[in-house]
């Protein structure tokens, strides 16, 4: 492998899942083979299996929350604190995806808010940034992935907290429509998001942080974009509901 750090291959599950499903998911993920041991494999649940999730799932796979509130405890209705998911033994929550950016109309700064209350709490953090396909034609990838979303977690954090955060670039045109960024796509994004981090943050960060690409990533199209430089491992909708999540995409890393 071509990394000292370990490849990050996330899994959101989005809002699926039956008591019944979500226990028959675990079993076809337990059962999955092996996970290489320079891959490190997270999926992220919908709050409410987190509990039978945490108790059942294979240990060489942890358990992400697919948001956190900005706030801790308290009289906050409805909000799901970040030390409430720690407590419980949740290791990542995914934050800023495009689904809550337009859905709830989270803005880059609640998201960069949201980063550091999860970070305080000890979790490790999957910022997700990527631009739309109107964006991408009007020239504006920059401005929307490394000005707004990068920028708005720009002075905010440490080099240490940094070490517990992985950027995903998810281009919302390739998001649950089966149209992946090539290969060449993607590396020119992530490329620009690691220059990003070494001109805002620092090289080192710059060097160690883990990239995941994400949009339509499925067990065909897996081997060709982790073989770019930049691109350090996906965060996987779809296809993370199905046993080629570990034998199709973890085990190509
Ligand atoms: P997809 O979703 O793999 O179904 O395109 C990716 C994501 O939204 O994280």
């Amino acid at each position: 492998y071509k990394y000292p750090k370990k490849y990050l291959i996330g899994g959101n599950w989005k809002c699926n899942g039956t008591k019944e499903s979500v226990a028959k998911l675990v079993k076809t993920l337990n059962s999955a083979g092996p996970i290489p041991p320079w891959v490190e494999v997270v999926v992220g649940v919908p709050a409410i299996h987190i509990g039978d999730v945490l108790k059942t799932i294979r240990k060489d796979i942890s358990v992400a929350a697919q948001d956190c509130s900005a706030t801790g405890y308290g009289a906050f209705t409805g909000e799901l604190a970040a030390p409430m998911l720690a407590d419980f033994g949740v290791s990542w929550v995914i934050l800023g995806h495009s689904e809550r950016r337009t859905n709830q109309k989270e803005s880059s700064e609640l998201v960069a808010t949201k980063t550091k209350a999860a970070l305080d709490a000890g979790l490790s953090v999957m910022v997700c940034v990527g631009e739309t396909l109107e964006e991408r034609e009007a020239g504006k990838i920059d401005a929307v992935v490394l000005d707004d979303h990068m920028g708005a977690l720009k002075g905010k954090f440490s080099d240490v907290e940094w070490a517990k955060i992985a950027i995903a670039y998810e281009p919302v045109w390739a998001i649950g429509t089966g149209k992946t960024a090539s290969p060449e796509q993607a590396q020119d994004v992530h490329a620009s998001i690691r220059g990003w981090l070494a001109a805002n943050v620092s090289p080192a960060v710059a060097a160690a942080t883990r990239i995941q690409y994400g949009g339509s990533m499925k067990g065909a199209n897996a081997p060709g974009l982790l073989a770019k430089p930049d691109i350090d491992g996906g965060l996987i909708g779809g296809a993370s509901l199905k046993a080629e999540f570990i034998t199709g995409i973890a085990a190509a890393a």
